[in-house]
């Protein structure tokens, strides 16, 4: 391709609304133009890299068996009613109706479709396994889309489904499709973590995210010092505390006044004492109504962990009013104590022996607090967020780190959610009517290679990883009109595009400190320098962009060397 014939439309500066490395110089590198909130426009350098990176998806997906399909992305809604998800889906389904007023919805995922096709063509478990992929936009509609193709809501996405005819099976094709991703993302250059997921909408029972390590990242990994337990901070286990550690002895329950303190901060100062010796009452609103979960002073709920212990559909911490409302006390005062709901506690709580907490009445605290005496526990388990340089619970030495991270694929055992609730049966070995057993796998096209940029950078712009740049290797003419520049210029760009490298030819007739600044921006990882003195002593220059290095490479015998270059990088 020859540079003056492209729409590359670079940037100096970077609009307003980008947040994040990767939006800014997607845009500033000419990759992609906003059309409205989440929805992008992507441009010729951006959709190189996106089909660089679907085919490395493919190549990987193909190697484990899996087929490609290409469904449609307007789903009719009779199919989302039938799985219960029409409903619970939310405001993150982009609900349609036709001329004829049926409803409709663009597809956040494909499980229903892809189950719908199953259903009616496999009679038999001498059908089964099948795994099939897709690489299709999906619409969602994000609270709060940012960061550019990260989380937009039109966004590519490989999507995969597996279907089987037994646990053992599904779990095969998970661990394929596991291996499958690492080596998705090592070979799009990211340094990133597996680690065990929570199975949020899709339901299932069994998950692990694939996690690249970067400070922009929206949620938080935690993962072992020592051993390789990872996992999102979401789903991360508390190691499990054993009634030695709890260092308080029973007392009489005793109601202390504690005027104007809410705080744990204010009581603990107040009362002398350090916030593990008290216990915080958060009311959540679930959809089995108003409940009260208790963890120590010093620790936060982790709602997702409370959700996945009671078997809830949502959890979110009730406002004040509802609290006011339900429970009759203002907040900061809230307690286990003569409160009439159901009470869920963190393991640790369970242990505790004696405790400070609120007496559901302003300005007033109980100590001495005993579950079991004075309250009843409904259930208690591990509810609580871990922090950093707690111990690890699967192994005996190891802390807890806790770092950034963007999720670029998700693969999920999903068992019979789908297939039973829309009757995709087969017949087993015993001639048996069962469910099929499900898997899903999904991969963030855009959001992989934004992931790529933010570990690949620096202040000049984007340091592609060699398998995924636009394009390999830039020929840069000092001087393009110069007959002898022009000619080793035209031969080597010829020979490197009939040698199957990628090769970009910067014709254009601007300075040469230009056409750095712009393969810089958009991160071409080798460049070769043509100028009338290197070839005078028959030689070419080749400038590696992530280290700035620079050799000189024999010209017309190139390409063996150039190859090895490349070969490195
Ligand atoms: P998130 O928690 O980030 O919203 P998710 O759990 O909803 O992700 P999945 O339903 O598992 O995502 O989708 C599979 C993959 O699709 C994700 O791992 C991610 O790479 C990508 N993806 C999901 N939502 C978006 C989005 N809004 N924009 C770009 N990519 C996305
Ligand atoms: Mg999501």
């Amino acid at each position: 391709m020859r540079y003056s014939k492209l729409f590359i439309p670079t940037l100096k500066e970077s609009p307003a609304e980008a947040e994040v490395i990767s939006h800014q110089l997607m845009v500033r590198a000419g990759m992609i133009r906003q059309l409205a909130a989440g929805i992008y426009s992507i441009l010729p350098l951006g959709l190189r890299v996106l089909r660089k990176v679907e085919n490395i998806i493919r190549e990987e997906m193909n190697r484990i068996g899996g087929q490609e399909v290409f469904l449609p992305s307007i789903q009719p809604a009779e199919l989302w009613k039938e799985s219960g998800r029409w409903d619970f889906y939310g405001k993150e389904l982009l609900r349609l109706k036709d001329r004829h007023d049926r409803e409709f919805c663009y597809g956040p995922t494909h499980e229903e479709v892809i189950t719908d096709i199953l259903r009616k063509e496999i009679k038999s478990y001498r059908q089964l396994p099948v795994l099939l992929y897709q690489i299709q936009t999906k619409f969602r509609d994000e609270v709060r889309p940012r960061f550019g193709v990260m989380r937009g809501r039109e966004f590519m996405m490989k999507d995969a489904y597996s279907f089987h005819a037994s646990d053992e099976s599904a779990q095969e094709t998970y661990q394929d499709t596991a291996e499958a991703y690492s080596n998705i993302f090592r070979r799009c250059g990211l340094e990133f973590k597996k680690v065990e997921a929570d199975s949020g909408t899709i339901g299932g029972n069994f998950s692990h995210e694939f996690m690249v390590l970067a400070n922009s990242g929206e949620d938080a990994v935690a993962f072992c010092d020592s051993c390789d337990y990872a996992s999102n901070l979401e789903k991360s286990e508390a190691r499990a505390p054993l009634p030695s550690d709890d260092p308080t002895a029973p007392q009489e329950l005793k109601e202390v006044a504690t005027p104007g303190k809410r705080t744990v901060e204010e009581v603990c100062e107040f009362l002398s004492v350090s916030p593990c010796a008290l216990v915080k009452t958060i009311l959540f609103d679930t959809d089995q109504g108003l409940v009260a979960a208790l963890v120590r002073g010093d620790r936060q709920v982790n709602a997702v962990k409370l959700k996945n212990l009671l078997d809830l559909e949502s959890a979110q911490p009730a406002d004040e009013k509802l609290i006011a409302e339900k429970a009759g006390v203002p907040v900061g005062y809230v307690g286990p104590v003569g409160l009439k709901l159901k009470i869920y506690a963190d393991q640790e709580v369970a242990l505790m022996k004696s405790m400070i907490a609120g007496a559901n009445k302003p300005d007033a605290h109980f100590t001495g607090v005993q579950p079991g005496r004075d309250f009843a526990i409904e259930k208690s388990g591990d509810i609580r967020l871990i922090k950093e340089n707690e111990p690890c619970p699967r192994c005996p030495d190891g802390k807890y780190a806790v770092k950034r991270g963007i999720e670029v694929g998700h693969i999920f055992v999903l068992g019979t959610k789908y297939s039973s609730a829309l009757k995709a049966t087969f017949l087993n070995d015993q001639g048996k009517e069962n469910p099929m057993v499900m898997g899903c796998y999904g991969v963030g096209v855009g959001r992989t290679a934004a992931a790529a940029i933010e570990q690949n950078h620096d202040e000049k712009g984007i340091v592609w990883p060699l398998p995924i740049a636009p394009f390999q290797v830039v020929v840069m003419p000092v001087n393009y009109s110069t007959d002898s520049v022009r000619e080793a210029s035209d031969r080597i760009y010829q020979t490197l595009w009939d040698q199957g490298v990628d090769a970009l030819l910067d014709d254009r007739t601007d300075r040469l400190g230009v056409k750095f600044k712009d393969a810089e921006l958009i991160g071409i990882p080798l460049q070769i320098i043509v100028g009338p003195k290197n070839l005078e002593s028959g030689t070419v220059e080749a400038k590696i962009r992530r280290t700035g290095e620079s050799l000189l490479v024999p010209y017309p015998d190139f390409i063996g060397e150039i190859r090895n270059i490349l070969k490195d990088l």
